[in-house]
């Protein structure tokens, strides 16, 4: 975003980025994507928003073909690395881009699609060669970005950010968790959804701090970047927190006090994306003293609710609406509801996307009349935090005349011995509506499923007990390692 290319002007002798092993200043990431620019504009004064899609790693030229792009005055739509060709087309068609900036890596693999869709394929090497140019003005209501959301309960849309937009969704986060010029932050998540591209990457360069990317997730390399002291803060997934933790118990027990003491220096460390389990949070919390702020977010809004950096960080709940964030929970007519009774998420503020690229329709059904951006997400508040429940109809089960949280009954069956994980969904039923039904994550495959149920009639009222169980070795999760839901139901 413009406003934040202006910033870095103030810190080029700073270190801006670590990539690949290679320490990269403000300057230096300035001067690539002024190279960038001028390759998009060749001739042009203003690329007048033309959509620039992009496949490159996380990495310095991630950022300077970004930063690129935005200096043009073009749109900056990231693809995912992981993501098969079929799904790149989709974006590329979806958005109707007339370009796709490769890195060198991926130009075979993209080569297909030049002739099937008439897209063309620039390589980011020869582009980084350019010379400079004469840079438009931009406007900071300009539409500046499109990112698609995770797909976890359709197909992805594009959201559309103007450049206005994204410095609201940073300087929330700047100022709630008080980023400073000296932070070191690791990424190690995607950069074409939010949590990546804004939380971690944007904040840190907003702040004049330090960025550093590890092409590929792997526990043990995290714990060796944790163990060399650099990092001030890290941010991740749930399950990202689940494989650092086992990958902790598997190590030795002098290993394990190295690793503890050097996590415990962090100054934040942070969850979100998924709803964190709770004994996931209790367990970090014992290895690295650390207690995880679980935040809450979407592709629409950036974030929205946070635990408290300095006061209190509940288990279980996402806190609340961060600064400039205007958050409602309302009944299906709109209606604000009471303390501890179930609602919707509605959002207002300067960080709430601008509209559905190419679905005016999806865009006006997605705001109330008078502009609240309607999320889709039932949650409540509990004694002064917010709690989220789950997505309306996938996480929120109507069973019997009753709406059930299947969130709530997951974190109930994960204290269960020898269950591991799991995700709970309705199944359409004649007579009830929908059933609860659970899928169990268990070494034991034998798991007895009827203790599981008497268990939890101790622990639940008997319409939120499951009807059926499957016992997997694992859940289907998306990139960010969501479960996707529509996708376990048909395993049953
Ligand atoms: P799609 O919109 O394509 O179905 P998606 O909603 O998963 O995918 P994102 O915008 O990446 O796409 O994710 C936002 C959603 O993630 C939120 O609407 C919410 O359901 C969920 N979420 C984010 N943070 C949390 C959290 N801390 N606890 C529970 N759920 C969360
Ligand atoms: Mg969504």
């Amino acid at each position: 975003m413009i406003q934040l290319i202006e910033r870095a002007k103030g810190f080029t002798e700073q270190e801006a980025l670590v990539s690949n092993g290679t320490s990269y200043t403000y300057g230096q990431l300035l001067e690539s994507a002024h190279y960038v620019a001028a390759h998009l504009l060749s001739g042009k004064p203003n690329l007048e928003e033309a959509r620039i899609t992009f496949l490159v790693h996380p990495s310095f030229e991630y950022t300077a073909v970004q930063w690129g792009i935005w200096m043009a005055g073009g749109i900056a739509v990231p693809l995912c690395v992981l993501h098969p060709l079929p799904s790149i087309q989709y974006v590329l068609e979806d958005t109707k881009a007339e370009m796709v900036i490769a890195h060198t890596d991926y130009i075979d693999f993209l080569s297909p699609l030049e002739k099937r869709i008439g897209v063309s394929i620039a390589s980011l090497k020869s582009i980084l060669q350019n010379r400079s140019t004469q840079l438009p003005n931009i406007d900071p209501e300009q539409r500046a970005m499109i990112l698609y959301t995770s797909g976890t309960t359709s197909k992805p849309k594009g959201v559309v950010t103007t450049h206005a937009n994204i410095q609201a969704q940073i300087t929330t986060l700047v100022s709630a968790w008080e980023w400073q010029q000296h932070d070191y932050i690791l990424n190690i998540l995607p950069l074409h959804h939010v949590h990546g591209i804004i939380n971690v990457m944007s904040c840190a360069l907003w702040s004049g701090a330090c960025c550093e990317f590890l092409p590929k997730f792997e526990a043990e390399s995290v714990w060796n970047i944790i163990k060399s002291g650099r990092l001030t803060l890290f941010m991740a997934v749930p399950t990202i927190y689940y494989k650092l933790i086992a990958f902790w118990d598997s190590a030795s027990e002098m290993a394990q006090e190295e690793m503890s003491k050097a996590a415990s220096k962090l100054r934040l460390m942070v969850s979100g994306s998924a709803a964190l389990p709770v004994p996931v949070l209790e367990k970090w919390r014992k290895i690295t003293g650390q207690t995880l702020l679980e935040r809450y977010g979407m592709t629409e809004i950036g974030m929205g609710l946070s635990n408290s950096y300095r006061g209190e960080r509940r288990p279980g709940h996402v806190g609340l609406p961060l600064p400039g964030v205007e958050m409602r929970l309302v009944d299906g007519g709109n209606k604000a509801v009471k303390e501890n009774e179930a609602g919707e998420f509605q959002i207002k503020g300067p960080s709430v996307f601008k509209e559905y690229w190419q679905k005016p329709e999806a865009t006006k059904k997605a705001f109330t009349e008078d502009g609240w951006f309607i999320t889709g997400d039932i949650g409540m508040l509990n004694n002064g935090y917010y709690k989220i429940l789950g997505r309306d109809n996938v996480d929120i089960i109507k069973s019997g005349g009753y709406k059930i949280s299947a969130l709530e009954i997951e974190d109930v069956l994960r204290k269960y011995k020898g269950v591991d994980d799991c995700a709970v969904v309705g199944l359409p039923d004649e007579e009830w509506g929908e059933v609860v039904s659970a899928c169990l994550i268990a070494r034991d495959q034998a798991i007895d499923t009827k203790k599981i149920s008497e268990w939890l009639k101790e622990q639940l009222p008997g319409y939120k007990i499951p009807r059926n169980y499957i016992i997997r070795k694992t859940l289907p999760r998306n990139v960010l390692g969501k479960v996707t839901k529509n996708e376990l139901k048909k395993m049953f």
